[in-house]
């Protein structure tokens, strides 16, 4: 039986990160996946999903020596343009006025995995095992947890990471709940290329249907969310290009010229997940598997780096002093209480978010007009909304 400081499940966007940066500090990891890294990725940049992280989170990044790794691929956001459609009220963020370099990034979820899961690969701490699960898990008396994988090797564990995303199995052999809270909204997924540069820009348009986001990629590519009722979202997905570049245009306008060519489409109901507690015995779940947010204003993942950057913190990042025992069941009762706050807020906003903006059940619109005019019109409002959209708490 071998023996692994930390062993991180899951080596998707959350788990990467976490192994790497737990290795950096000295630990041994294993890092396990279901899946083969040897996915190779879509030529057609019009292919891939991507995520926008605020400028904190490229700070975070940068701080566990990623960031070198990620920038040559990701898109610098300069300004974010919200607005809602049929309204004058509208707010802009630009990086310059706000004396930061970006506001964020958008990087291609895909290439990310690649290239950080080359990166551990290549890290003498790390052991990377791909094609294989977690099958069982047990306490043990001696201060460690006993884990067998589904390819049959076992090995023990101080400390387990469960990055498995949001039917993490890892949760569910802890025995933790998670509750589910349907939107009765489903996100629309695709590309677009435009006519005319977006010069950095991002948008977030809230239209009567629900919130549409469009983020910047390289060469004029915008990456979109669209949210809408479920059998509008399937309809468009399925309607000829002609009928759905007339009513995405519709609801964005003409700000970035027409659309000249459309990406593959896909639908995800929207959901919220979240487990019940986040830690158990040597156990805790990181990103998706702590919980699935609404995908408005793009919060999820930079939240998950900002718990990633205090469970650092607990095991010693910051300090340089590495605990004897890194699952400790204070270290981890502290990481909770330490993030309670920031995730009770996140969750707040998205869900208030999604739940405003959303056709039926939502303000009227003059008065979300009024607010998005106040924001902008009001300077530490409109500060603090942007403090928030790069995702700097406190
Ligand atoms: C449409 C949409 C847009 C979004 N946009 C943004 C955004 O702009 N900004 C933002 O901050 N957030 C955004 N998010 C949220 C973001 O996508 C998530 O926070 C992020 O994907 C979480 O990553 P993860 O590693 O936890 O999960 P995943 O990316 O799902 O990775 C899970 C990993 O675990 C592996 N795995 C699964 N099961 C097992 C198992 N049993 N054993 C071993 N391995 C397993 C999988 O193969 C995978 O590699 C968006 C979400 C959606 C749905």
């Amino acid at each position: 039986m071998t023996h692994t400081d930390i062993l991180v499940v899951g080596a998707g966007l959350a788990g990467l990160p976490a192994a790497i940066a737990c290795a950096e500090n000295g630990w041994r990891v294993t890092l396990v996946d279901q899946h083969d890294a040897a996915q190779s990725l879509p030529e057609d940049l019009m292919d891939q999903r991507c995520t926008a992280i605020g400028s904190a989170s490229e700070g975070l990044l940068r701080s566990w020596g990623l960031w070198g790794t990620l920038c040559a691929d990701a898109q610098a956001i300069d300004q974010v343009h919200v607005s809602q459609r049929g309204c004058l009220g509208n707010v802009r963020l630009k990086a310059d006025e706000l004396g930061v370099a970006a506001l964020g990034h958008v990087i291609e979820n895909r290439r990310w995995v690649q290239s950080l899961r080359q990166r551990a690969h290549e890290h003498p701490l790390i052991d990377l095992q791909t094609g294989c699960a977690v099958r069982a898990m047990t306490e043990m008396s001696t201060g460690s947890l006993e884990v067998t994988l589904s390819s049959d090797k076992t090995l023990t564990t101080q400390l387990l990471i469960a990055a498995d995303g949001v039917n993490s199995s890892v949760r569910e052999l802890a025995g933790i709940i998670a509750k589910r809270t349907d939107y009765e909204q489903s996100a629309l997924l695709t590309t677009v290329r435009m006519s005319e540069p977006h010069r950095a820009r991002a948008f977030e348009r809230f239209t009567a249907t629900g919130p549409l986001a469009f983020l910047p990629r390289p060469d004029n590519i915008m990456s979109l969310v669209w949210c809408l009722a479920p059998e509008q979202a399937s309809a468009l997905a399925q309607a000829n290009e002609g009928a759905f570049s007339a009513a995405l245009q519709s609801q964005f306008g003409h700000r970035l010229g027409q659309i000249t060519a459309i990406g593959p489409r896909g639908v995800i109901p929207l959901v919220r997940w979240e487990a019940q507690i986040q830690i158990s015995s040597r156990v805790v779940l990181l990103g998706n598997a702590a919980r699935l947010l609404h995908p408005v204003a793009g919060q999820g993942f930079n939240l998950a780096l900002r718990d990633l950057a205090s469970l650092l913190d607990m095991i010693g990042h910051r300090s340089g002093e590495r605990p004897a025992d890194p699952g400790h069941a204070d270290l981890l009762r502290g990481f909770v209480t330490q993030r309670r706050s920031d995730q009770r807020r996140v969750v707040l906003l998205t869900d208030a978010l999604a739940r405003t903006f959303r056709g039926k059940a939502s303000l009227p619109g003059h008065v979300r007009a009024l607010g998005l005019a106040g924001l902008d019109s009001i300077g530490p409002l409109r500060t603090g909304f942007a403090m928030q959209s790069m995702g700097y708490t406190g």
